[in-house]
């Protein structure tokens, strides 16, 4: 039985409007018991942000919370019903199979945030599925959901992470673990088509407008408020998936399920950051046809707009001729504001300031020149940081070094330089302005997959704890970190896989 406890440590102030004004949504549920719950680690940071007292947080009370052995006064908790797109194939029932949502809290900066459990047992939704996570999948969610903060990418983040003294059992045995993630909310593509799969015309109102509320406030009142959603969630989709592409992060599973209305990046199952240059670069295992590969991030999240233009045309008006027309425009335009997105974050990156015709060529034909030459992602960027650092070739090298054959890039640096020199800006400042986009530092895999094999196999959270120190600060070099800057030694890296989560 889970208990309510009401000690400083439990002091939330829930208000929890999801479970208030969407029955229909959720089923009220309850946290299975653990039998050893043991904090790993608090983020107190986010904890502070939520007003929540991470100090008391930080304890043994504080595994006992969010292991959901003992539940804050004001939780609600509820499994959430959703349905999804999972590689394309639909199910009308996915829902919470291993998560729950505990409630909302509005925080320093007056948001609402979600704070929800993951794998905290079995619920109604969880068909075949035993209802827990182990400790390596929360722990991967955990780093990368800060590594992207970090970046300055929306993205769900995790509160805490216990170990729950459960063997969970997958291809071997494993320690179990609860994940508390925190979110703007947990509504998804897939919360949308499981309403208008069930012909609930009123229930589908009340989630647009729900939505809108909460996530697009700017709409309430508007005559087509919501062809508006459509239009605005496509707009952050496409920012955000410009964002995820500026970096080299591969989602890996991107279903319908998987996609924010709020347009934060959620569900880190098998996503991995690309190392060498490839926009065919796919980690996950169960991704054969490479649906969900880096360059295909663009199209997919289009594609799954549509999925949810389908579920939000009912709402369009009665004219169902003309609400077809009306997403169809949303949809036609999406690629253009990703590219919008993109190459503004690409001018940012090649230290650009002003928009000219060409910038788009420029850019592409950057990663032209890493093609196929196993040239590093986030490295090539970073030395081209270097490079600008000087008005001349002298600060090339090494960039240079990480083209086994620098042909190409030896005919684009002169288009940058041209351009670079046209604007005027002194070199060092123009620099300093790229190393502040261009990160040192990305999850590399080998030092993630380092950092899960120590804790789960030796109990060692040193290297998870380093690795979190270092992620940080993702643009801050520090000469100490050197080993974190760098993918793995060749064939190391090759053929790298990903497993889900579950
Ligand atoms: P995910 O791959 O984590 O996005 O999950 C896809 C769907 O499978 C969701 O409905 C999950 O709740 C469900 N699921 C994943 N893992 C488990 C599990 N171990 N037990 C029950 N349901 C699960
Ligand atoms: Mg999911």
């Amino acid at each position: 039985m889970t208990t309510i406890t009401t000690s400083a440590a439990a002091a939330f102030r829930f208000d929890n409007s999801y479970a208030r004004d969407l029955e229909g949504l959720y089923v009220p549920w309850k946290a299975a018991e653990v039998p050893e719950p043991k904090l790993i680690r608090l983020n107190r940071a986010l904890a502070d942000e939520l007003g929540l007292d991470a100090q008391a947080l930080d304890s043994p009370e504080g595994a006992q919370i969010f292991s959901g052995n003992k539940l804050p006064e004001g939780t609600a908790t509820i499994a959430q019903a959703y349905a999804g797109h999972q590689f394309g194939g639909f199910s009308p029932q996915l829902g919470d199979g291993r998560a729950l949502l505990l409630g909302e809290v509005v925080d320093r900066h007056g948001k609402r945030r979600d704070i929800a459990f993951k794998g905290s047992g079995r619920t109604p939704f969880s068909r075949g599925g035993d209802g827990k996570a182990a400790l390596g999948p929360v722990l991967r969610e955990y780093i990368i959901g800060e590594a992207m903060h970090a970046l300055g990418i929306p993205t769900t983040r995790a509160l805490a992470a216990v170990t729950t003294g459960e063997v969970v059992r997958r291809e071997r045995n494993l320690p179990g673990a609860v994940l508390t993630r925190v979110a703007a909310s947990h509504i998804r593509v897939g919360t949308f088509q499981f309403v208008t799969v069930r012909g609930d015309m009123p229930l589908l109102r009340k989630l647009a407008d729900y939505t809108i509320d909460r996530h697009y406030p700017e709409l309430r009142g508007q005559p087509d408020a919501c062809l508006g959603l459509l239009k605005a969630v496509s707009e952050r989709q496409a920012e955000l998936i410009a964002r995820w592409m500026n970096v080299g992060f591969i989602h890996g599973v991107m279903n319908t399920d998987n996609m924010t209305l709020s347009g934060e990046t959620i569900d880190y199952g098998p996503c991995a950051f690309m190392d060498h240059y490839n926009p065919a670069t796919v980690f996950s295992s169960i991704d054969e046809q490479g649906r969900y590969a880096y360059a295909n991030q663009p199209p997919i999240a289009n594609w799954n707009l549509a999925r949810l233009a389908e579920a939000l045309l009912p709402l369009f008006g009665e004219d169902q001729d003309k609400a077809v027309a009306q997403a169809m425009e949303v949809l036609e335009a999406f690629q253009a504001r990703y590219q919008h997105y993109w190459l503004q974050g690409m001018r940012r990156k090649l230290g650009l300031r002003r928009e000219e015709a060409d910038d788009f060529a420029l850019a592409t034909d950057f990663l032209k020149t890493m093609e196929g030459q196993s040239v590093d992602f986030t490295q090539a960027f970073r030395h081209l940081s270097d490079a600008a650092e000087a008005a001349d070739a002298s600060r090339e090298g090494w960039l240079r070094k990480l083209h086994a054959d620098d042909a190409a890039l030896d005919a684009w640096l002169p288009r940058w330089r041209a351009r670079l020199n046209a604007e005027g800006i002194d070199p060092a400042q123009r620099a300093q302005a790229m190393r502040a986009v261009n990160p040192v530092y990305i999850p590399r895999n080998h030092k993630v997959e380092e950092a899960l094999a120590a804790a789960v196999d030796l109990g060692d959270y040193t290297p998870f704890e380093k690795l979190l120190a270092v992620l940080q600060r993702p643009f801050d070099e520090r000469i100490e970190f050197s080993a974190y800057a760098h993918p793995a030694p060749a064939g190391e890296s090759a053929g790298y896989r990903t497993f889900c989560g579950t």
